[in-house]
């Protein structure tokens, strides 16, 4: 699906985009800095969560990891400890992977080469776009989900954009827009105009700075853009939990794989309270029922069944952890709210407000 817009029309699209841009971009705290390191640790946090839940972590993060090097010698645990919260927790192992080749083939220097950036573990497309335009003022494009809907509806284009021919062409008309002398504030705005004014619903067309040769403003049903597939509905899981604890502490596991691999969480099975007992070797009487969490992830929605026991001995390949330090620990958020629905123990700082792109699991 080629775009037919002519250099000039871009050209004016983008001047009136750096325009509304530099008068209306938000203060973020990723944008005091053109540190490659620290443009990538944001962009990677930004990824699926919100921009008010990052902003501490990426503080956070920075201040005990502030270069490639410092994440590369630390263990897996103590980058997940921070992590711990943000979700998506394969992220925080990508970007410990792609330090540690920047330290390993690039000498601790973020490569300033958009082709090298690509071949660094978990850097795709997107993240190498942002570091490579942003830091480094490379004329490379990037394309997330604000930007997709800024484009489609802009140029009013059909089809939809998690399809092939449709996503190439987004990335080849982004990288018109990109090739300017500032790419990094194109791309930024694209991605800010789409958090800001170009909403998925309810868009700000009569104060958007593209409201004049905008094609979806123009047929008048802006939101029909861009044309996804509905989203497919999380599958239901049923959990089995158990909460066992003993002087202000509790025993929980190190998750061997899946989703929160090398976390904490409580000795769990998927299915009902026979499984759990039978993983545990525990008679019926010996726990108590205390209820249902519900916990939903971007694909399935947990129904965990939560026991309580007081235990004599250690579970299964579980350890004994001090409540009140597990807020040091790398605990995911399906944790903490097992613990804190059975006896109201915060083990997490507040959660998330605001949007950048999209829910946090
Ligand atoms: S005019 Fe409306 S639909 Fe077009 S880019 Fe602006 S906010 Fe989006």
């Amino acid at each position: 699906m080629p775009v037919s817009d002519p250099a000039h029309a871009i050209e004016g699209h983008r001047a009136l985009l750096l325009a509304w841009y530099h008068r209306a971009k938000r203060a973020l705290p990723w944008r005091e800095s053109r540190d490659p390191w620290a443009v990538w640790v944001s962009e990677v946090m930004l990824q699926q969560t919100r921009v008010d839940t990052v902003v501490p972590y990426y503080h956070r993060f920075l201040e005990r990891f502030g270069s490639p090097e410092a994440l590369a010698s630390a263990t897996e645990q103590e980058a997940l400890a921070l992590w711990s919260g943000l979700g998506y927790y394969r992220r925080a192992r990508l970007l410990q992977a792609g330090a540690r080749a920047v330290v390993a083939e690039h000498g601790g220097v973020v490569p300033a080469d958009h082709a090298k950036l690509r071949g660094l573990p978990g850097v795709g497309a997107y993240t190498a776009g942002a570091i490579g335009s942003i830091a480094f003022g490379l004329r490379v494009p990037l394309v997330d989900g604000n930007v997709e809907r800024v484009l489609t509806r802009l140029h009013g284009l059909s089809g939809d954009p998690r399809t092939p021919p449709l996503r190439q062409t987004l990335w080849a008309l982004a990288a018109r827009y990109a090739d300017h002398e500032d790419p990094g504030s194109v791309n930024q705005g694209l991605m800010e105009l789409g958090a800001l004014v170009c909403l998925p619903q309810n868009p700000q067309c009569l104060t958007c700075a593209l409201r004049d040769p905008c094609a979806a403003r123009a047929e008048g049903t802006p939101e029909r853009w861009p044309e996804k597939a509905p989203k497919k509905v999380p599958r239901a899981e049923a959990w089995s939990a158990l909460v066992a604890k003993s002087e202000g502490k509790v025993w929980l596991v190190e998750s061997p794989r899946g989703r929160w691999e090398g976390m904490l969480v409580p000795p769990m099975v998927a299915g009902d309270a026979a499984a759990l007992l039978s993983s545990l070797g525990l008679a019926p009487e010996r726990v108590q029922r205390r209820g249902v969490v519900t916990h939903v992830l971007t694909h399935a929605r947990m129904q965990i069944t939560v026991y309580e026991t007081a235990l004599d001995g250690a579970p299964p390949h579980a350890r004994l952890y001090p409540l009140a330090g597990l807020n040091a620990q790398a605990v995911p958020t399906m944790t903490a709210k097992v613990l804190e629905f059975v006896d109201g123990v915060s083990t997490k700082p507040p959660r998330r407000a605001g949007c950048r792109r999209g829910p946090a699991p």
